[in-house]
């Protein structure tokens, strides 16, 4: 089922090949209508990761650059109305030669050309395809049948793993197998057998519980393994090879086996393991609650990068959600944050808690707590400034109040036809742009050289026409795009870190080359 970690598994298996010496590459399947997640609600998908390309993706293409350490492209996402749009257009071209189009084959096909253009285009040894959803139900039953299709075609070259649940029940104190053989079953319904089961669990899969699911899923038991929860997620690759997991994958492609070496990998999750003290973090944002629950996925990046950087100094990074609405009604909660070691506002949208984040940033700028703006996060701190420091009142985000008297924050000139048409699907200013970082600041001094290139996700830019203005009263420009001449990064002196970007640093940030600017925003927060 969804949401327990075939995205880290796939990751993970990609991680042990790659340790082995072979070129890997990995593909999502979203089995959603949508074009790409840029039209998705994150509280439901989860964060929208943005590629170098300029791909609004499915956040498991994060984890697979964030374990590979390797950038992926558009070509590796792949979703239902990707498939649907380019066997439509296939007809109106007539490439179908006048026949009748249908639903099977023609979509598996597609979606079968679209693996093997990755597999052409990065000439890799293997390509792990991640299928989204769930096995029986109805969204993901075409991306099955292309599985299935190649399996039969190419029978040396495809294998299965199936990721299961095995809950273990509190009232129970059992680990319960049934969900996976039934699972199998409905797997085995549709033509395929798994070759290996990766069973999700709170603990590890005992021998009397693999034997059981030997006999009902037909599966050897030395290719039951077993992926319990651990405290991090990097920590997979290494269960996986405890388990010789790399071996078993192999040996059924008739490989050898050479250069195991996951030894960067190791020493790094020894610090996650040892940290030598710890930080508090706090994420203002609005996309975590949903009932009664919070959920974290939509800022996965932001997190991972804190992370990152803090085990680079060898902290251990407690994170403290901040919801944004909280601090609008509530005054007085805003003294709570002085118990924070640094602050982060994340990117977002609209209006709803945006007067609660410039709260925050007002509080950070004030108090010199260590303060990170992503995206609408420097958007909303340069309101604030203009509005307490510039005394511009009510000076706002036209995408917040588009009657606002100081538009200091306005919609980039290339951006306003695509609002008028209600063009909004991939059409922000998305992926890699330059930045020329002026010297003598921060951000210099974090990434130790004035060009760079970030990702990009947005519409609205800082307003030049108050770029003056902001400066006289130390605003700080850090960073420019040339191209555009538009703001990418601005900070504030006389505060130990208060620095924040137009762009998403976190989505460059890797398990062991954190990100300069998260490394040293962490640096600040613990000093
Ligand atoms: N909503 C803002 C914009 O479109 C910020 C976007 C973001 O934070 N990713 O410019």
């Amino acid at each position: 089922m969804s949401g327990i970690g075939k995205g880290i598994i796939t990751a993970s298996i990609g991680k042990i090949l790659q340790a082995r010496g072979f070129k890997v590459t990995a593909i999502k399947i979203d089995p959603y209508i949508n074009l790409d997640a840029g039209t998705m609600n994150p509280i439901e998908h989860g964060e929208v990761f943005v590629t170098e390309d300029g791909t609004e993706c499915d956040q498991d293409i994060g984890n697979y650059e964030r374990f590979l350490d390797q950038n992926i492209f558009d070509e590796n996402y792949i979703t239902t109305g990707r498939v649907y749009q380019s066997v439509i257009q296939k007809e109106r071209n007539l490439e179908y030669g006048g026949r009748c189009v249908e639903v099977v084959p023609d979509i598996p096909n597609e979606a079968i050309r679209r693996i093997k253009k990755v597999a052409k285009n990065t000439d890799s040894d293997f390509i792990l395809v991640e299928i989204g959803g769930t096995i029986g139900e109805y969204q993901n039953i075409l991306f099955i049948e292309a599985g299935r299709m190649m399996k039969i075609k190419y029978p040396e070259s495809v294998m299965f793993v199936l990721v299961s649940y095995l809950p273990v029940p509190e009232m129970i104190g059992e680990m319960k197998t049934k969900p996976t053989q039934y699972a199998v079953k409905t797997l085995n319904s549709a033509g395929i057998q798994p070759d290996i089961i990766a069973g999700r669990s709170e603990s590890r899969i005992d021998e009397p519980r693999k034997k059981k699911l030997s006999v009902f899923c037909n599966v050897e038991p030395k290719d039951i393994i077993s992926a319990p929860d651990v405290k991090s997620i990097y920590e997979v690759p290494i269960n996986f090879e405890n388990d010789n997991l790399s071996k078993i994958i192999l040996n059924k492609f008739n490989l050898k086996a050479v250069n195991k070496d996951l030894i960067e990998w190791k020493k790094f999750v020894n610090i996650i393991k040892n940290p030598k003290g710890k930080i508090k973090i706090g994420i203002a944002g609005k996309y975590f609650k949903t009932g009664k629950f919070t959920l974290m996925d939509s800022y996965l990046s932001v997190i991972e990068a804190i992370k990152h950087a803090s085990y680079f100094w060898k902290l251990e990074p407690e994170i403290i959600w901040l919801s944004t609405e909280d601090f609008e009604k509530k005054s007085d909660s805003i003294a709570s944050l002085q118990q924070l070691d640094g602050i982060i506002v994340p990117g977002g949208f609209g209006n709803r808690g945006a007067e609660g984040k410039i709260k925050i940033i007002e509080f950070c700028r004030k108090n010199k707590i260590p303060f990170l703006g992503l995206c609408l996060g420097m958007q909303l701190a340069i309101v604030e400034f203009a509005r307490n420091v510039c005394g511009m009142e009510g000076a706002n985000s036209v995408e917040i109040n588009p009657k606002t008297k100081y538009p200091v924050i306005d919609v980039m000139k290339e951006q306003k036809n695509n609002i008028k048409e209600k063009k909004y699907g991939g059409t922000m200013r998305l992926g890699a742009w330059d930045c020329k970082i002026s010297p003598k600041t921060i951000s210099f001094k974090a990434y130790k050289q004035s060009l760079i290139s970030e990702r990009h996700r947005h519409r609205y830019e800082l307003n030049n026409a108050f770029k003056e203005n902001l400066e006289q009263k130390g605003m700080i420009i850090a960073g420019v795009n040339p191209q555009l001449d538009l703001t990418e990064i601005v900070e504030l002196s006389k505060h130990p870190f208060f620095v924040a970007s137009q762009f998403h640093p976190e989505f460059k940030s890797r398990p062991l080359t954190p990100h300069p600017l998260f490394k040293e925003f962490i640096r600040a927060c613990f000093k």
